[in-house]
């Protein structure tokens, strides 16, 4: 199989392109969405919130590459066998790269691991995206947007959980770019159009050799569902992940944003406490 463009061999199928024009096909389609979108001015702070997994290190590596003023935060749920290892990853790659690495712990901040707080066997992406979400709003005020590795497949789950969920204000809150509101960091994604395989090989070709690591929690979730339908749809549809995307993005609307501000941390939220709020007094009643 030749690369489309060259007569070298391709080492990709779709798009059909060798090394070097899958590099720049790549790095082109992330400029592209950052410069579409308004995703990054070049006087821009970043910071990446980072888990050690190959997206966001692919992020902080081709944000790096381009010059712009990047720094990491990660988040330690405390996922035993799991998080201690990306993290392991994650703070040699930000050493050997000099990347500003600052990690912030469930166990610190809210008294409790993840591990401690939900019941072997039971459903926690809930819990922990909410208090994730919590702390990397908190920890980056400093910062203009917040960059997250989400991809074109886990955009595309996102929209299709949120319809079938009927989640109307989470619906609102997808996209590229988050848009502007007080007391939370705009949120960017730079790989929104890009596919997780082709991330992948782009990795593989900077030889960024991220370890392959799986939470255990990820397949007792409903978005693991979510993603094995969309993938058969895709294998017998291919192009339904993009379709979905552009779908989207043509209706979506900024109506029913948080107006309010919780009583307790002074985040934007809906009613008078924020969910994140909500949680962590679950967890002290639990203590
Ligand atoms: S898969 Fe679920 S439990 Fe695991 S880190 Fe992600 S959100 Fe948290
Ligand atoms: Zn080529
Ligand atoms: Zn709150």
């Amino acid at each position: 199989m030749r690369c489309k463009e060259c007569p070298e061999p391709a080492i990709i199928e779709n798009p059909q392109l060798c090394q070097a024009h899958f590099t720049d096909y790549f790095e082109s389609k992330v400029k592209k969405s950052i410069d579409e979108f308004g995703l990054i001015e070049r006087n821009e702070k970043i910071c990446v919130a980072a888990s050690g997994g190959k997206d966001s290190v692919t992020l902080l590596y081709i944000l790096k590459k381009f010059g712009y003023d990047v720094e990491a935060i990660a988040i330690d749920e405390g996922i035993h066998g799991y998080r201690d290892r990306t993290l392991r990853f994650l703070k040699k790659f930000c050493s050997e790269n000099k990347i500003r690495l600052r990690i912030y712990s469930y166990e610190k901040e809210f008294g409790k691991s993840l591990d401690k707080t939900v019941k072997k066997g039971e459903p926690a992406c809930n819990t922990c995206g909410t208090l994730r979400r919590h702390l990397l709003n908190k920890h980056s005020e400093k910062y203009d947007k917040v960059a997250t590795g989400h991809n074109l497949d886990d955009e595309s789950q996102a929209v299709l959980m949120n319809l079938l969920k009927a989640q109307k204000k989470l619906f609102s809150r997808q996209g590229p770019k988050t848009r502007k509101i007080k007391g939370f960091t705009q949120k960017i994604k730079p790989f929104y159009f890009l596919k997780e395989k082709e991330i992948m090989v782009y990795a593989f070709i900077k030889g960024l050799n991220v370890p392959f690591s799986e939470c255990p929690f990820a397949r007792l979730s409903y978005r693991s569902k979510v993603r094995d339908a969309l993938n058969k749809y895709e294998l017998i549809y291919p192009g339904t992940k993009e379709n979905i995307l552009n779908k989207y993005l043509s209706i979506r609307s900024f109506d029913n944003q948080e107006t309010n501000s919780c009583t307790k941390c002074g985040s934007p939220c809906s009613g008078l406490e924020c969910k994140a709020c909500r949680i962590q007094q679950r967890i002290a009643s639990e203590t």
